[in-house]
This record gives structure tokens, C-alpha cells and sequence, in this order.
């Protein structure tokens, strides 16, 4: 079975072609600028070929129309006909209250999908062109829809509920969410699976630190609170996002400053973060080197990112009961062995001895970073979203298949 797994932001399309039975990737890529000037598609195929195409992509109708084209092109295509694509998977941002798992896209579906845009205007609206796209270029192709926030659904009401007028909640559906399901899925299944444990008897705490960033507390297999709230804006501090921010602060500035409610929505989700405190760039690599070079608010940017991390391990251990293993993910928990040493300092208290020596130099690979014997084991398990999505889109393909 060959799947395509597609993540429609507002102006790009990250696209991956899968051959289920091998699970590999076939060909990917990313078409960007869509509809604005400069458009182009970054292909690459699995035998290395690579290719750049600019051209206008006015929407998401046409850059999908683009793709499919090359994914069929005799010179840098996997397919031969787009009977051979079995099943399209979706990522969706927002899936609110009405999903908690993956879904079979009907038009019944697509009606919930659309009620959810007011909690995710800017990210179910693009989610939902892929779809609609798809549906017009491949009317006869199954659609399967995963949402970030589909997995935390398993959180209990003490945990997502905000303490504001029970009303407001019922009226707009006001309370934590959480994102990157896909994600903290992932990384927490092939954790157990790496450590040969039964996933129903462990309690672990995932950490994806990314430009975005959160973390999830997982007894089960069940997420059980993660920091991301209604908006992917609350919990860690991210690239340009504040995370946890006393809402004081917020309506004092917008008071002070005289900014409405469209640029404060800038200033929480673009300007603040680590861009927002070390002034050097959202971009960790960057930070990191500039903390290096001895600059001040690059270190303290730093501190304050590793502190928030931390504060939530220690209150996701404490709302678990305990902690068994905690898992980096994401291009900063994967990749920056720095980062995952501040993290973990100090918390032989938890029961967890860190292996400095064994975390040293690790970039990108399943590794585990604890001593021998350590009570909480950590470890490194590079996300794979795009695999989720496509299997639950093979497996929900497969089921409606049986039942037809
Ligand atoms: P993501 O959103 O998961 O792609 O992660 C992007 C973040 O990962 C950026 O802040 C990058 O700077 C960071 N990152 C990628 N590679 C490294 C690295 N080698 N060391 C530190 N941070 C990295």
C-alpha cells in the first residue's frame, strides 16, 4: 500500500510518499511560498535524486496538483499512475473535543474539522485546503485525518480545565488541548518498545523540544497532561512563543504599549520565546554558539529554557507518582546533547543518574543517556510524525475496507 502524508501549513505543503509494507519513504518534500512571490518544490527521492522547481503556486490546489505531478514524472517519480497512491493521511492541528483519534475523512467529518477552525484559525483553515484539494485531484483516493491534539484527549478534566467561569468553557470550548500528539505518541511507544517494557505498566515523560516545544506526561500509554494548552502558546518556552505567562503581563503591555488584540497575538507567538529574550535568533544553534561567545542574555535565554523544562519534569513526576523514563525529542532534544545535560542535572533526587560521557556528541539517533542501573532511564528517540499518520491511515484504511 502507498500512502501520501500530507502537512498543509498557510503557505507550504510538507509531503512524504510511504510504501507501507517497508514502511520507507519513498520520495518527500516541501513546496513553499504558495501564494506569495517566489514559490517553489523541494523534491527527494529515495535514491538520492533531488530537485528544485520554481514556478507561481497560486494555492494549495495547484502546489498538490504540482507535487503529484513529479511524484508520476518519469524522471523524478516514484509512481507510474495515481492509481498506485492508496490513501492520503492528513495532519490536522486542531481536532478540539470531536476527535480523539484519527479519522475517516466524510463529509460529516469534514464538518466537525470545520467547526474547530475558531480554536486554530491559522492552522486548520491551510490543514483543511489539503483536503479539499485532495478531494477534487483524487476523488476516489480514501482520506484519513490524524490531529495533534487527539492523543491528550485521554486527559483528565483537573488537568485540562482553565480556572475560568465554568460558562466560558461550555460556551467556547475554552481549555487545554495540547499539541504534537503525534509526536509524544510516537517517541513513547518506540521508547517502551526500545527498552523491551510493556507500555501499559510505565510512566514516562516526553519532552519535544523543537521551534515549537512541549511536553507530555504519559502513564499507559495515555497522555495524561501535556504544557500545551488551548493554543500551542502555553507551557515551555519556545523559539518565538512565551510559553507559561502570567496573563497580568499580557494585558499590561497591550495596555501600556496600546496594542490590540491581533498584535499581541504577534507579540506571544513571534517576538517573544528565546528571539524575544536574547535578541540573537530563535534558532538554537544559534543561541547556543552566541552563549558560547559569552553573551549575556544568550545564557540567560538558555538558563530560563532549561529551567522551565525541568520545573515541568519535576511536576509531571510528581503527578505521575513517579517517573520511569524521560524521552528527548524534536531538532533540539535530538540534537543538542547541551541541552539535555542542563535538563537532567541534578535530579539524582528523582532517581535518575545521568551519563554525561554517554549523552556527549549524540545527535539524531535512538540512545539511551542514563547510567546502567539507573532507576528513571533517559533516552533519545527521534520523532517521526509523518509515520504515525500514515499508519493509522493505512490501518483505518484497511478497516473500512473489511467492513464494506
Ligand atoms: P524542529 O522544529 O523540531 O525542526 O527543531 C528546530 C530546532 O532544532 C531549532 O531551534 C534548531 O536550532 C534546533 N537544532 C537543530 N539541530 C541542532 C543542533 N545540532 N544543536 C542544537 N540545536 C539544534
Amino acid at each position: 500500500m502507498k500512502i501520501i502524508v500530507l502537512n498543509c501549513g498557510s503557505s507550504s505543503i510538507k509531503y512524504q510518499l510511504f510504501e507501507m509494507e517497508t514502511t520507507e519513504v519513498l520520495a518527500k518534500g516541501v513546496a513553499e511560498k504558495i501564494g506569495l512571490h517566489g514559490s517553489f518544490i523541494k523534491h527527494e527521492r529515495n535514491d538520492g535524486i533531488q530537485v528544485k522547481i520554481e514556478g507561481e503556486i497560486l494555492d494549495h490546489q495547484a502546489g498538490i496538483e504540482y507535487i503529484l505531478g513529479i511524484l508520476k514524472s518519469e524522471k523524478y517519480g516514484s509512481i507510474k499512475d495515481f492509481n498506485e497512491i492508496d490513501a492520503v493521511g492528513h495532519r490536522v492541528v486542531h481536532g478540539a473535543e470531536a476527535f480523539k483519534g484519527s479519522e475517516f475523512i466524510t463529509e460529516d467529518v469534514i464538518k466537525e474539522m470545520e467547526k474547530c477552525i475558531d480554536l486554530a484559525p491559522l492552522h486548520n483553515p491551510p490543514n483543511l485546503k489539503g483536503i479539499y484539494a485532495m478531494q477534487v485531484l483524487l476523488p476516489d483516493v480514501p482520506q484519513v485525518g490524524a490531529f495533534d491534539t487527539a492523543f491528550h484527549q485521554t486527559m483528565p478534566a483537573h488537568a485540562y480545565m482553565y480556572a475560568i467561569p465554568y460558562s466560558l468553557y461550555k460556551k467556547y470550548g475554552l481549555r487545554r488541548y495540547g499539541f504534537h500528539g503525534s509526536s509524544h505518541r510516537y517517541v513513547s511507544a518506540r521508547a517502551a518498545e526500545i527498552l523491551k517494557k510493556d507500555i501499559s505498566k510505565l510512566r514516562i515523560i516526553t519532552c519535544h523540544l523543537g521551534n515549537g516545544a512541549s511536553i507530555a506526561a504519559i502513564v499507559g500509554g495515555k497522555s495524561i497532561d501535556t504544557s500545551m494548552g488551548l493554543t500551542p502558546v502555553e507551557g515551555l518556552i519556545m523559539g518565538t512563543r512565551t510559553g507559561d505567562l502570567d496573563v497580568g503581563v499580557l494585558l499590561y503591555i497591550m495596555q501600556k504599549e496600546n496594542i490590540d488584540h491581533f498584535n499581541a497575538n504577534i507579540l506571544v507567538n513571534k517576538h517573544s520565546g528565546m528571539l524575544g529574550i536574547t535578541g540573537v535568533s530563535s534558532d538554537m544553534r544559534e543561541i547556543e554558539t552566541a552563549a558560547a561567545e559569552k553573551n549575556e542574555r544568550a545564557i540567560l535565554g538558555l538558563d530560563m529554557y532549561y529551567y522551565r523544562i525541568k520545573k515541568y519534569i519535576g511536576s509531571y513526576a510528581a503527578a505521575m507518582g513517579g517517573v520511569d523514563a524521560i524521552v528527548f525529542t524534536g531538532g533540539i532534544g535530538e540534537n543538542s546533547p547541551e541541552a539535555r545535560e542542563e535538563v537532567c542535572k541534578n535530579m539524582e533526587f528523582l532517581g535518575l543518574e545521568f551519563d554525561n560521557d554517554g549523552n556527549r556528541g549524540k545527535r539524531g539517533k535512538e540512545v539511551i543517556i542514563s547510567k546502567p542501573g539507573s532507576k528513571v532511564i533517559a533516552m533519545v528517540v527521534p520523532t517521526n510524525e509523518e509515520l504515525v499518520i500514515a499508519k493509522d491511515t493505512e490501518q483505518i484504511v484497511l478497516e473500512s475496507l473489511k467492513n464494506k
